[in-house]
């Protein structure tokens, strides 16, 4: 799926079948945020502009210690599981994946 932005960026969302997603995005040129929902794969509407007042609750970045604190809350809250979209990541993921698993991670499990 491509998610073209008003800024001319266009996005590629994986368009995995077996991905179900509610939720917002951010464009990778600009930074604008988009609601966007996804069923099997495909978009249920077209993505729509939306505001950032709430994103940063649903986005996980920032330091090592916002992303064990924002963790540790979806964990108290009863979440079991993290799913990271892969359209983010840079082009050799695993010095980040593994940064993640080790700095992170083991402070929320
Ligand atoms: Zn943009």
């Amino acid at each position: 799926m491509m998610l073209t932005c008003r800024c001319g960026v266009k996005n590629y969302l994986d368009p995995y079948p077996f991905w179900n997603f509610k939720g917002r995005t951010r464009c990778a040129g600009c930074g604008a945020i988009y609601a966007l929902e996804l069923a099997g794969g495909a978009p249920v509407r077209e993505p729509q502009p939306a505001s950032d007042a709430d994103a940063g609750d649903a986005l996980l970045a920032g330091s090592v210690g916002e992303m064990r604190d924002k963790l540790g809350r979806l964990r108290d809250a009863g979440a079991g599981m993290v799913f990271i979209p892969s359209m983010f990541l840079p082009a050799d993921p695993r010095p980040l994946l593994d940064r993640f698993m080790s700095e992170v991670v083991p402070a929320v499990r």
